[in-house]
């Protein structure tokens, strides 16, 4: 049985931690800008976004839940669904294929990753790290003047692309979905 309060609450930890606020980029038609994390984890505290650890991590914008392997997954692992998080409460009506989407929450992870210790992990997409973490460390720098919200160079986000289509585990990267925002609590 997961202890929902405590789990809401580490979560809430994570994204509003500072780390996170480097997380700011321009993907394809995807932005993030500061305190986005954040917000979804006052979100995730009011149980607006909803977590569910039910054994794999996952997104669905549908019913605002972000599922978790556990309630002890790895912070970065949060960062990824909480990124599929951000997009769908701060871009209510966007149509986004499946590819921005996953790059950009790969980018996030990654991008927490260095910041918090120092390198990135490797990601479960074969060939992703290396493209990944070299656009975050580009990003971290840009981004060291708090103003400056870095764009992903198309050339870098064309690979990205290329590779997650390319691996089975990414699933189909051509899929559209439309963006809902997330709800008021009842
Ligand atoms: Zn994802």
């Amino acid at each position: 049985m997961t202890d929902l309060p405590s789990f809401r609450s580490r979560a809430k930890g994570i994204l509003t931690s500072p780390a996170c606020n480097n997380i700011r980029f321009k993907l394809d038609n995807v932005q993030i800008r500061s305190f986005m994390f954040g917000y979804i984890g006052d979100a995730i505290a009011r149980n607006r976004v909803h977590i569910k650890a039910e054994g794999f991590n996952g997104y669905d914008h549908e019913s605002d839940t972000i599922f978790l392997v556990s309630p002890d997954v790895r912070p970065h692992e949060l960062v990824h669904e909480a990124t599929h998080a951000v997009i769908d409460a701060t871009n209510r009506g966007l149509v986004i294929s499946k590819g921005p989407g996953e790059a950009a929450a790969y980018l996030a992870e990654t991008v927490y990753s260095i910041v918090t210790q120092g390198e990135a992990n490797s990601l479960d997409v074969p060939h992703l790290t290396p493209p990944v973490a070299s656009l975050a460390r580009r990003l971290i720098e840009y981004n060291k003047d708090p103003r400056r919200t870095f764009t992903c160079p198309a050339s870098d986000v064309t690979l990205i692309k290329a590779i997650l289509g390319s691996s089975k585990l990414a699933g189909n990267m051509a899929r559209m979905d439309t963006m809902n925002g997330i709800t008021e609590p009842r």
